[in-house]
Protein backbone atom coordinates (compact mmCIF):
# COMPACT_ATOMS: atom_id res chain seq x y z
CA UNK A 1 0.00 0.00 0.00
CA UNK A 2 1.19 3.96 -0.43
CA UNK A 3 3.26 4.74 2.59
CA UNK A 4 1.32 7.07 5.18
CA UNK A 5 2.79 10.08 3.63
CA UNK A 6 2.31 9.87 -0.18
CA UNK A 7 0.74 12.67 -1.81
CA UNK A 8 -2.21 10.44 -3.56
CA UNK A 9 -2.91 8.08 -0.87
CA UNK A 10 -3.55 11.38 0.92
CA UNK A 11 -6.06 12.80 -1.31
CA UNK A 12 -7.95 9.40 -1.78
CA UNK A 13 -10.83 7.72 0.80
CA UNK A 14 -10.24 4.41 1.62
CA UNK A 15 -13.81 3.75 0.60
CA UNK A 16 -13.40 4.41 -3.34
CA UNK A 17 -10.23 6.21 -4.52
CA UNK A 18 -11.96 7.85 -7.65
CA UNK A 19 -14.17 10.41 -5.68
CA UNK A 20 -14.96 11.97 -2.32
CA UNK A 21 -18.21 12.06 -1.01
CA UNK A 22 -21.51 12.03 -3.61
CA UNK A 23 -24.67 13.26 -3.28
CA UNK A 24 -26.85 10.01 -3.68
CA UNK A 25 -30.20 9.39 -5.42
CA UNK A 26 -31.42 6.08 -6.39
CA UNK A 27 -34.75 4.56 -7.64
CA UNK A 28 -34.94 0.59 -7.71
CA UNK A 29 -37.35 -1.35 -9.64
CA UNK A 30 -37.76 -5.18 -7.97
CA UNK A 31 -40.69 -7.83 -8.02
CA UNK A 32 -44.01 -6.48 -6.90
CA UNK A 33 -44.30 -8.41 -3.43
CA UNK A 34 -40.50 -7.69 -2.60
CA UNK A 35 -39.22 -4.17 -0.66
CA UNK A 36 -35.92 -2.92 -2.45
CA UNK A 37 -33.40 -0.66 0.10
CA UNK A 38 -30.46 1.59 -0.44
CA UNK A 39 -28.94 4.24 1.69
CA UNK A 40 -30.80 7.37 1.99
CA UNK A 41 -34.40 7.69 2.79
CA UNK A 42 -37.54 6.18 1.24
CA UNK A 43 -38.99 9.66 -0.85
CA UNK A 44 -41.74 7.56 -2.66
CA UNK A 45 -42.76 4.06 -3.88
CA UNK A 46 -44.98 2.88 -6.97
CA UNK A 47 -45.96 0.49 -8.96
CA UNK A 48 -45.57 0.10 -12.81
CA UNK A 49 -45.40 -2.41 -16.08
CA UNK A 50 -42.40 -2.59 -17.16
CA UNK A 51 -42.35 -3.22 -21.53
CA UNK A 52 -43.85 -6.93 -20.87
CA UNK A 53 -46.15 -6.18 -19.17
CA UNK A 54 -44.37 -7.55 -15.59
CA UNK A 55 -45.83 -5.44 -13.05
CA UNK A 56 -42.98 -4.03 -10.79
CA UNK A 57 -42.41 -2.42 -7.83
CA UNK A 58 -40.42 0.92 -7.72
CA UNK A 59 -38.60 2.52 -4.59
CA UNK A 60 -36.79 5.68 -4.61
CA UNK A 61 -34.37 6.48 -1.86
CA UNK A 62 -32.25 9.96 -1.63
CA UNK A 63 -29.49 10.71 1.29
CA UNK A 64 -29.69 14.19 2.58
CA UNK A 65 -25.95 14.60 3.00
CA UNK A 66 -23.44 13.69 1.07
CA UNK A 67 -21.85 9.86 1.57
CA UNK A 68 -19.05 7.95 0.61
CA UNK A 69 -19.34 6.79 -3.11
CA UNK A 70 -19.79 2.73 -1.66
CA UNK A 71 -23.16 1.68 -1.44
CA UNK A 72 -25.31 -1.87 -1.22
CA UNK A 73 -28.62 -2.43 -2.58
CA UNK A 74 -30.96 -5.55 -1.15
CA UNK A 75 -34.20 -7.16 -2.38
CA UNK A 76 -36.45 -9.18 -0.83
CA UNK A 77 -39.98 -10.20 0.73
CA UNK A 78 -39.48 -8.79 4.24
CA UNK A 79 -40.86 -8.44 7.46
CA UNK A 80 -39.99 -5.05 9.19
CA UNK A 81 -39.64 -4.49 12.70
CA UNK A 82 -39.21 -0.74 13.79
CA UNK A 83 -38.99 1.07 16.77
CA UNK A 84 -38.19 5.20 17.49
CA UNK A 85 -35.21 5.26 19.79
CA UNK A 86 -33.86 8.26 21.42
CA UNK A 87 -29.67 8.11 21.87
CA UNK A 88 -28.61 9.28 24.85
CA UNK A 89 -26.89 12.45 22.49
CA UNK A 90 -29.01 13.78 19.56
CA UNK A 91 -32.14 13.20 17.39
CA UNK A 92 -34.51 10.28 17.70
CA UNK A 93 -33.49 7.73 15.18
CA UNK A 94 -35.79 4.70 13.60
CA UNK A 95 -34.54 1.80 13.92
CA UNK A 96 -35.63 -0.79 11.60
CA UNK A 97 -34.95 -4.96 10.82
CA UNK A 98 -35.39 -6.25 7.69
CA UNK A 99 -35.91 -9.53 7.81
CA UNK A 100 -36.99 -12.67 6.65
CA UNK A 101 -40.47 -13.89 8.01
CA UNK A 102 -39.22 -17.47 9.56
CA UNK A 103 -36.18 -15.35 10.95
CA UNK A 104 -37.48 -13.41 13.87
CA UNK A 105 -35.53 -15.18 16.95
CA UNK A 106 -32.60 -13.21 17.20
CA UNK A 107 -34.32 -9.46 16.54
CA UNK A 108 -34.55 -8.26 20.39
CA UNK A 109 -30.70 -9.14 20.78
CA UNK A 110 -29.73 -6.74 17.38
CA UNK A 111 -32.49 -4.11 18.40
CA UNK A 112 -30.72 -3.91 21.77
CA UNK A 113 -27.52 -4.10 19.94
CA UNK A 114 -28.42 -0.82 18.13
CA UNK A 115 -29.89 0.89 21.26
CA UNK A 116 -26.60 0.43 23.23
CA UNK A 117 -24.47 1.29 20.49
CA UNK A 118 -26.21 4.48 19.48
CA UNK A 119 -26.11 5.24 23.22
CA UNK A 120 -22.59 4.91 23.98
CA UNK A 121 -20.89 6.07 20.82
CA UNK A 122 -23.27 9.29 20.62
CA UNK A 123 -22.36 9.83 24.43
CA UNK A 124 -18.31 9.19 23.97
CA UNK A 125 -17.80 10.09 20.55
CA UNK A 126 -20.38 12.65 18.98
CA UNK A 127 -23.77 12.67 17.48
CA UNK A 128 -25.58 9.83 15.34
CA UNK A 129 -25.38 11.33 11.39
CA UNK A 130 -29.02 9.94 10.55
CA UNK A 131 -32.14 9.80 11.52
CA UNK A 132 -32.70 5.92 10.18
CA UNK A 133 -30.34 2.76 11.02
CA UNK A 134 -31.56 -0.53 9.09
CA UNK A 135 -30.49 -3.99 9.39
CA UNK A 136 -31.20 -5.66 6.39
CA UNK A 137 -30.85 -9.60 6.42
CA UNK A 138 -29.70 -11.16 3.11
CA UNK A 139 -29.09 -14.92 2.63
CA UNK A 140 -25.80 -17.14 3.42
CA UNK A 141 -24.25 -16.55 -0.32
CA UNK A 142 -21.85 -14.78 1.53
CA UNK A 143 -21.12 -14.83 5.35
CA UNK A 144 -20.72 -10.96 6.55
CA UNK A 145 -22.48 -8.19 7.45
CA UNK A 146 -21.26 -4.52 6.63
CA UNK A 147 -22.12 -1.04 7.43
CA UNK A 148 -23.01 1.60 4.43
CA UNK A 149 -25.02 5.04 5.02
CA UNK A 150 -27.55 3.88 7.50
CA UNK A 151 -27.91 0.68 6.21
CA UNK A 152 -26.15 -2.70 7.64
CA UNK A 153 -26.64 -5.38 4.88
CA UNK A 154 -25.92 -8.53 7.37
CA UNK A 155 -25.78 -12.42 6.36
CA UNK A 156 -29.00 -14.60 7.63
CA UNK A 157 -25.39 -16.68 9.41
CA UNK A 158 -23.83 -13.92 11.56
CA UNK A 159 -27.00 -13.75 13.62
CA UNK A 160 -30.60 -14.72 12.22
CA UNK A 161 -30.22 -17.75 12.51
CA UNK A 162 -28.08 -18.89 15.37
CA UNK A 163 -29.40 -19.86 18.34
CA UNK A 164 -28.15 -18.01 21.43
CA UNK A 165 -28.03 -18.99 24.69
CA UNK A 166 -28.19 -16.49 27.81
CA UNK A 167 -26.49 -19.03 30.12
CA UNK A 168 -23.88 -17.41 32.10
CA UNK A 169 -20.93 -17.59 30.33
CA UNK A 170 -21.98 -17.22 27.18
CA UNK A 171 -21.54 -14.37 24.62
CA UNK A 172 -24.15 -12.84 22.60
CA UNK A 173 -23.25 -13.24 19.14
CA UNK A 174 -26.12 -11.24 17.31
CA UNK A 175 -25.17 -8.25 19.48
CA UNK A 176 -21.77 -8.11 19.61
CA UNK A 177 -21.90 -8.04 15.31
CA UNK A 178 -24.68 -5.45 15.53
CA UNK A 179 -22.84 -3.29 17.87
CA UNK A 180 -19.48 -3.77 15.59
CA UNK A 181 -21.54 -2.73 12.19
CA UNK A 182 -22.87 0.26 14.07
CA UNK A 183 -19.81 1.48 15.11
CA UNK A 184 -18.63 1.62 11.27
CA UNK A 185 -21.32 4.28 10.68
CA UNK A 186 -19.01 6.75 13.41
CA UNK A 187 -15.55 5.04 12.01
CA UNK A 188 -15.67 5.00 8.11
CA UNK A 189 -18.65 6.50 7.82
CA UNK A 190 -18.41 10.02 9.89
CA UNK A 191 -14.51 9.77 9.65
CA UNK A 192 -12.94 7.73 6.51
CA UNK A 193 -9.36 7.12 6.32
CA UNK A 194 -6.73 7.77 3.78
CA UNK A 195 -5.97 5.56 1.25
CA UNK A 196 -2.70 4.58 2.93
CA UNK A 197 -0.77 2.17 5.50
CA UNK A 198 -2.62 1.64 8.69
CA UNK A 199 -5.90 2.65 7.37
CA UNK A 200 -7.96 0.35 8.87
CA UNK A 201 -6.68 1.29 12.42
CA UNK A 202 -9.23 3.91 11.99
CA UNK A 203 -12.00 1.60 10.69
CA UNK A 204 -11.79 -1.84 11.81
CA UNK A 205 -9.75 -1.29 14.81
CA UNK A 206 -11.88 1.35 15.99
CA UNK A 207 -14.78 -0.55 15.24
CA UNK A 208 -14.12 -3.58 17.69
CA UNK A 209 -12.44 -0.99 19.87
CA UNK A 210 -16.25 0.97 20.40
CA UNK A 211 -18.35 -3.16 20.55
CA UNK A 212 -15.70 -3.75 23.16
CA UNK A 213 -16.50 -0.96 25.18
CA UNK A 214 -20.47 -1.74 24.57
CA UNK A 215 -19.23 -5.75 25.87
CA UNK A 216 -17.91 -4.22 28.73
CA UNK A 217 -20.91 -2.54 30.17
CA UNK A 218 -23.16 -5.26 29.30
CA UNK A 219 -20.81 -8.27 30.61
CA UNK A 220 -19.05 -8.86 33.78
CA UNK A 221 -15.58 -7.99 33.74
CA UNK A 222 -14.30 -11.70 33.74
CA UNK A 223 -16.05 -12.16 30.23
CA UNK A 224 -13.64 -10.15 28.82
CA UNK A 225 -11.36 -12.83 28.90
CA UNK A 226 -12.98 -14.77 26.20
CA UNK A 227 -13.15 -11.80 23.86
CA UNK A 228 -9.45 -11.14 24.45
CA UNK A 229 -8.04 -14.65 24.17
CA UNK A 230 -9.88 -15.07 21.17
CA UNK A 231 -8.76 -12.02 19.73
CA UNK A 232 -5.30 -12.80 20.96
CA UNK A 233 -5.25 -16.56 19.31
CA UNK A 234 -6.52 -15.11 15.89
CA UNK A 235 -3.58 -12.85 15.90
CA UNK A 236 -0.93 -15.01 16.96
CA UNK A 237 -2.72 -17.90 14.07
CA UNK A 238 -2.75 -15.12 12.00
CA UNK A 239 1.08 -14.08 12.34
CA UNK A 240 2.01 -17.84 11.81
CA UNK A 241 0.61 -17.75 8.26
CA UNK A 242 1.57 -14.08 7.36
CA UNK A 243 3.67 -14.39 3.57
CA UNK A 244 5.22 -11.64 2.94
CA UNK A 245 5.70 -8.96 6.25
CA UNK A 246 4.10 -8.29 9.76
CA UNK A 247 3.39 -4.75 10.11
CA UNK A 248 2.20 -2.65 13.60
CA UNK A 249 -0.65 -1.38 13.61
CA UNK A 250 -0.18 2.14 12.60
CA UNK A 251 0.95 0.51 8.91
CA UNK A 252 -0.81 -2.56 8.47
CA UNK A 253 -2.29 -3.35 5.40
CA UNK A 254 -5.34 -4.37 5.05
CA UNK A 255 -4.17 -7.71 7.00
CA UNK A 256 -7.13 -8.66 9.27
CA UNK A 257 -5.57 -11.13 12.17
CA UNK A 258 -3.26 -6.92 12.52
CA UNK A 259 -6.40 -4.76 12.11
CA UNK A 260 -9.42 -6.84 14.08
CA UNK A 261 -8.00 -8.95 16.50
CA UNK A 262 -4.76 -6.86 17.37
CA UNK A 263 -6.47 -3.76 16.82
CA UNK A 264 -8.99 -5.21 19.29
CA UNK A 265 -5.84 -6.01 21.99
CA UNK A 266 -4.54 -2.88 21.59
CA UNK A 267 -6.81 -0.74 21.90
CA UNK A 268 -8.48 -2.66 24.90
CA UNK A 269 -4.86 -2.48 26.44
CA UNK A 270 -4.70 0.95 25.66
CA UNK A 271 -8.21 2.32 27.60
CA UNK A 272 -6.97 -0.30 30.38
CA UNK A 273 -3.58 1.69 30.94
CA UNK A 274 -4.84 5.55 30.38
CA UNK A 275 -8.39 4.87 31.02
CA UNK A 276 -11.74 4.58 28.83
CA UNK A 277 -12.65 8.10 29.39
CA UNK A 278 -9.02 9.63 27.99
CA UNK A 279 -9.17 6.72 25.09
CA UNK A 280 -13.04 7.95 24.08
CA UNK A 281 -11.92 11.74 24.74
CA UNK A 282 -8.83 11.45 21.93
CA UNK A 283 -11.67 9.52 19.34
CA UNK A 284 -13.93 12.74 20.04
CA UNK A 285 -11.28 15.25 18.91
CA UNK A 286 -10.25 13.04 16.47
CA UNK A 287 -13.57 12.65 14.61
CA UNK A 288 -14.55 16.11 15.23
CA UNK A 289 -10.76 17.52 13.58
CA UNK A 290 -11.38 14.60 11.11
CA UNK A 291 -14.94 13.93 9.78
CA UNK A 292 -16.37 14.22 6.34
CA UNK A 293 -17.27 17.52 7.14
CA UNK A 294 -13.74 18.73 7.67
CA UNK A 295 -12.95 17.25 4.42
CA UNK A 296 -12.75 20.15 2.70
CA UNK A 297 -10.74 22.31 5.40
CA UNK A 298 -8.16 19.37 5.89
CA UNK A 299 -7.27 19.15 2.36
CA UNK A 300 -7.02 15.34 2.90
CA UNK A 301 -7.99 12.20 4.70
CA UNK A 302 -6.71 11.17 8.03
CA UNK A 303 -3.87 8.50 8.44
CA UNK A 304 -3.22 6.19 11.78
CA UNK A 305 -0.34 8.93 12.40
CA UNK A 306 -3.26 11.72 12.84
CA UNK A 307 -5.31 9.04 15.45
CA UNK A 308 -1.79 8.06 17.32
CA UNK A 309 -1.35 12.12 18.14
CA UNK A 310 -4.39 12.25 19.40
CA UNK A 311 -3.80 8.87 22.21
CA UNK A 312 -0.85 10.60 22.81
CA UNK A 313 -1.93 13.86 23.46
CA UNK A 314 -4.33 12.64 26.46
CA UNK A 315 -1.48 10.23 27.88
CA UNK A 316 0.82 10.92 30.48
CA UNK A 317 4.12 10.76 30.28
CA UNK A 318 5.25 8.01 32.29
CA UNK A 319 2.61 5.74 30.09
CA UNK A 320 4.00 6.87 26.17
CA UNK A 321 5.55 3.93 25.84
CA UNK A 322 2.65 1.83 25.79
CA UNK A 323 1.08 3.67 22.38
CA UNK A 324 5.15 3.08 21.28
CA UNK A 325 4.85 -0.85 21.91
CA UNK A 326 0.68 -1.23 21.30
CA UNK A 327 0.99 0.34 17.44
CA UNK A 328 4.18 1.57 16.30
CA UNK A 329 5.93 -1.83 17.07
CA UNK A 330 5.25 -5.49 17.13
CA UNK A 331 6.07 -6.30 21.04
CA UNK A 332 5.21 -9.48 22.45
CA UNK A 333 5.52 -11.11 26.03
CA UNK A 334 6.08 -14.10 27.73
CA UNK A 335 4.17 -13.91 30.85
CA UNK A 336 3.69 -17.08 32.70
CA UNK A 337 3.05 -18.16 36.72
CA UNK A 338 5.32 -20.49 37.82
CA UNK A 339 3.89 -20.78 41.19
CA UNK A 340 0.99 -20.14 43.32
CA UNK A 341 0.49 -20.88 47.14
CA UNK A 342 -2.06 -20.06 49.54
CA UNK A 343 -1.59 -19.54 53.58
CA UNK A 344 -4.97 -19.17 55.66
CA UNK A 345 -4.45 -15.92 57.58
CA UNK A 346 -7.27 -15.68 60.20
CA UNK A 347 -10.31 -15.40 58.14
CA UNK A 348 -8.31 -13.86 55.02
CA UNK A 349 -5.67 -16.18 52.76
CA UNK A 350 -2.34 -15.21 51.87
CA UNK A 351 -1.70 -16.05 48.24
CA UNK A 352 1.86 -15.96 47.22
CA UNK A 353 2.88 -16.07 43.50
CA UNK A 354 6.15 -16.32 41.37
CA UNK A 355 5.66 -14.45 38.00
CA UNK A 356 7.63 -14.65 35.62
CA UNK A 357 7.82 -11.98 33.03
CA UNK A 358 9.69 -11.08 29.57
CA UNK A 359 9.20 -8.75 26.47
CA UNK A 360 10.22 -8.81 22.70
CA UNK A 361 10.21 -6.59 20.01
CA UNK A 362 9.75 -8.59 16.93
CA UNK A 363 10.67 -7.64 13.10
CA UNK A 364 8.57 -7.91 9.89
CA UNK A 365 10.11 -11.30 9.59
CA UNK A 366 9.49 -12.46 13.04
CA UNK A 367 12.88 -12.32 14.69
CA UNK A 368 12.55 -11.45 17.92
CA UNK A 369 14.81 -9.28 20.28
CA UNK A 370 14.38 -9.10 24.32
CA UNK A 371 13.82 -5.90 25.32
CA UNK A 372 13.73 -4.18 28.65
CA UNK A 373 10.80 -5.07 30.88
CA UNK A 374 9.52 -1.89 33.11
CA UNK A 375 5.80 -2.36 32.65
CA UNK A 376 2.55 -2.22 34.74
CA UNK A 377 1.02 -5.97 34.22
CA UNK A 378 -1.68 -7.40 35.66
CA UNK A 379 -1.77 -10.18 38.82
CA UNK A 380 -5.15 -11.37 39.50
CA UNK A 381 -6.48 -14.27 42.11
CA UNK A 382 -10.03 -15.78 41.01
CA UNK A 383 -12.51 -17.00 43.87
CA UNK A 384 -15.74 -19.22 43.67
CA UNK A 385 -18.24 -16.73 41.95
CA UNK A 386 -22.21 -17.55 40.80
CA UNK A 387 -23.60 -19.55 38.89
CA UNK A 388 -20.24 -21.48 39.15
CA UNK A 389 -18.48 -18.42 37.19
CA UNK A 390 -15.13 -17.28 38.34
CA UNK A 391 -15.10 -14.23 40.29
CA UNK A 392 -11.78 -12.00 40.37
CA UNK A 393 -10.97 -11.32 44.22
CA UNK A 394 -7.77 -9.19 43.71
CA UNK A 395 -7.02 -7.98 40.06
CA UNK A 396 -4.26 -5.43 40.00
CA UNK A 397 -1.62 -3.79 38.44
CA UNK A 398 2.35 -4.55 39.38
CA UNK A 399 5.24 -2.88 37.41
CA UNK A 400 7.30 -5.80 37.06
CA UNK A 401 10.96 -4.90 35.75
CA UNK A 402 12.87 -8.42 36.48
CA UNK A 403 12.77 -11.68 34.64
CA UNK A 404 10.82 -13.27 37.77
CA UNK A 405 9.10 -12.04 40.59
CA UNK A 406 7.09 -13.03 44.03
CA UNK A 407 4.31 -11.35 45.00
CA UNK A 408 2.32 -11.82 48.44
CA UNK A 409 -1.42 -10.54 48.23
CA UNK A 410 -4.32 -11.00 51.47
CA UNK A 411 -7.73 -11.98 50.12
CA UNK A 412 -10.89 -12.24 51.73
CA UNK A 413 -12.44 -15.24 50.22
CA UNK A 414 -10.86 -18.61 49.64
CA UNK A 415 -8.97 -18.48 46.59
CA UNK A 416 -9.11 -21.26 43.45
CA UNK A 417 -6.70 -20.00 40.65
CA UNK A 418 -4.27 -16.54 40.26
CA UNK A 419 -1.63 -15.60 38.08
CA UNK A 420 -0.42 -13.16 35.70
CA UNK A 421 -2.57 -10.91 33.22
CA UNK A 422 -5.56 -13.38 33.52
CA UNK A 423 -7.88 -11.42 31.16
CA UNK A 424 -4.99 -11.72 28.97
CA UNK A 425 -4.77 -8.06 28.31
CA UNK A 426 -1.54 -8.11 26.70
CA UNK A 427 0.11 -10.00 23.62
CA UNK A 428 1.26 -12.82 25.33
CA UNK A 429 3.45 -15.62 23.16
CA UNK A 430 1.82 -18.21 25.29
CA UNK A 431 -1.33 -17.33 27.25
CA UNK A 432 -2.47 -20.73 27.98
CA UNK A 433 0.59 -20.48 31.26
CA UNK A 434 -0.26 -17.57 32.53
CA UNK A 435 -3.32 -19.14 35.73
CA UNK A 436 -2.54 -21.60 37.46
CA UNK A 437 -4.73 -23.47 40.47
CA UNK A 438 -3.74 -22.85 43.85
CA UNK A 439 -1.45 -25.19 45.56
ZN1 LIG B 1 -15.84 -3.92 10.39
Amino acid sequence: MRTRTDPVGLKQGALGDDADEINFAITVSTDPDQTAIAPGYLQRTWKKADANGQLRTYFSYKMDRPIADFYAIVSARYAIKKELYKPRVGNPVSLEIYYHPNHSVNLDRMMSGMKASLDYYSANFGAYQYRQLRILEFPSYRGFAQSFANTVPFAEGMGFTQKISDAPGKIDYAFYVTCHEIAHQWWGHQVESANVQGGTLLIESLAQYSALMVMQKTYPKEMMQKFLKNELDDYLGGRGFERKKEKPLAEVENQQYIHYSKGSLAMYALQDYIGEANVNRALHNFRDKWNLDELAKNGRYPTSADLIAEFRAVTPDSLQSVITDLFETITLFENKVDKVTVKPAGKAFDVTLTVSAAKFRADSLGNETPTKLNDPIYIGIYGEGKNDQDKLLFYQKYRLTKPKQTITVRVNQKPTRAGIDPLNVLVDRNSDDNVKAVE
